[in-house]
């Protein structure tokens, strides 16, 4: 089960400080430099009260963290969740900054969100809660300083309520320069075509391009995979579509199997109008959920929380290749077994990365008036990913390392770079 209480915010940071340590003694990052990075810049947290429709007002607590910006504006999703918290949010900032650093975007990272469960409130009330999040922030977010995004349980709906907040906030002759305020937004008020897909896209591109370079491809391969929001969906649909078979799906309310393959289009018509519950879907059989990542297939692609590959799971797991989808889902004592194992991880920087590349393609879109179809879009995307694909796997080979260490040299490397170039103010 995915389990939250393993995801500990604690561990969570300690989980990105272990693997930043690592690469800055491997790299023998200049001391300043890494004393700058091991801290987040800025961290903000707001209290709000929004009216519920019963008529009582609730307060909430809105988180934004701001961990660099070396190399360009902060960016960076917004997610909805109980284990949202200031460790949380530090955790996911910093690896925003590595991730948009290695796909080399003209961006830092930050990471927000709210602490609370979405599935407890009316759309009505999240429309409210998102709006008086968006106006506390208030000039912390920015088209040119800092640029949320959909995350965990939120999505094009909560960034469209985000840019109309923010733009009513400006001048009738600013509001159209501020549309960039967030990425992810719907096709019709701004957003890119593709954008939904981008992070899926990128899972599938990467999967299917570790297999190239071996000589393989996805025809017959089998996968599982935990979690079926928006990343889980599109990069079975696009694994599916090249011939592999999708076995076993876990969320927060079930485990299902399949053996002869899970149908990704009827297990998403199921569990959509379900806020995003697999469970009840008549397609497969529930099974236990301890069982999971022991099941015997040749590809696990954890797209759900933190910290849910551990010591007390990682040496069941069969699969020779982990593609991370979630951002952290291996901890540094279940990356040492997978690694001990023959295990490929593709790491969370490098494998989710569609998304932020989505991201800054809208960005771009919008701060030039311009609208891109989706096939143009998905031809830039391909091509972007691409590139750090091969960055990174040349990076493997040079340096006879795993996949996350050679990432994050190339991602840590860059920001040390501009650093070095630009000094430190005064
Ligand atoms: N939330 C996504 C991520 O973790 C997208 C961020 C963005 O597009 O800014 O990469």
């Amino acid at each position: 089960m995915i389990t939250e209480a393993k995801q500990n915010k604690q561990s969570m940071y300690d989980t990105v400080l272990n693997q930043f340590n690592k690469t800055a003694d491997l790299i023998d990052l200049n001391p300043n430099i890494r004393r700058i990075l091991a801290l987040t810049n800025n961290e903000i947290i707001v209290h709000f009260p929004v009216k519920m429709d019963n008529g009582e007002v609730e307060i909430f607590t809105g988180y934004r963290v701001q961990h660099n910006n070396a190399l360009g504006p902060y960016k960076g999703g917004l997610r909805y969740h109980p284990t949202v918290d200031v460790d949380a949010a530090k955790a996911l900032a910093m690896w925003m900054t590595w991730k948009t650093s290695l796909a080399g975007l003209p961006y830092g990272g930050a990471k927000g969100g709210i602490q609370l469960d979405p599935r407890n409130y009316s759309l009505s009330e999240l429309e409210r809660i998102t709006r008086r999040f968006t106006y506390a922030l208030g000039e912390n977010i920015g088209p040119e300083h800092d640029i949320p995004a959909p995350d965990v349980n939120t999505n094009a709906q909560t960034m469209a309520w985000i840019a109309d907040t923010y733009m009513s906030t400006k001048s009738t002759s600013e509001r159209s320069q501020n549309q960039h305020v967030v990425t992810g937004k719907p096709v019709g008020s701004g957003g890119l075509e593709g954008r939904d897909r981008a992070t899926g896209f990128g899972v599938y591109l990467t999967i299917k391009m570790l297999y190239e370079s071996r000589g393989e491809n996805l025809e017959g391969k089998t996968f599982i995979v935990q979690g079926f929001g928006n990343v889980g969906y599109w990069a079975s649909k696009f694994l599916t579509e090249d011939g592999a078979t999708l076995l076993a799906v876990q969320d927060a309310h079930a485990t299902l199997i399949n053996e002869k393959g899970i149908s990704v289009e009827d297990l998403f018509e199921h569990s959509s109008p379900r806020k995003g519950s697999i469970k009840g879907f008549t397609g497969a059989v529930e099974m236990e959920p301890e069982e999971f990542f022991g099941l015997e297939c040749d590809l696990l692609i954890p797209a759900a929380l933190g910290n849910q590959i551990t010591a007390e799971n990682a040496y069941k797991i069969k699969a020779a290749v982990v593609a991370e989808g979630a951002n952290g889902p291996t901890d540094a004592e279940g990356e040492q077994i997978l690694l001990q194992q023959g295990v490929t991880i593709i790491p969370d920087i490098l494998c989710n990365s569609g998304g932020v590349i989505g991201s800054y393609f809208e960005w771009l879109q919008n701060r030039n008036g311009e609208l891109w179809e989706l096939d143009e879009v998905m031809q830039k995307l391909e091509k972007k990913i691409k590139q750090v694909f091969k960055n990174v796997s040349n990076e493997v080979a040079e340096r006879k390392t795993d996949w996350r260490t050679a990432a994050y040299i190339i991602a840590i490397s860059r920001i040390e770079t501009s650093y070095t170039q630009r000094g430190i103010f005064p």
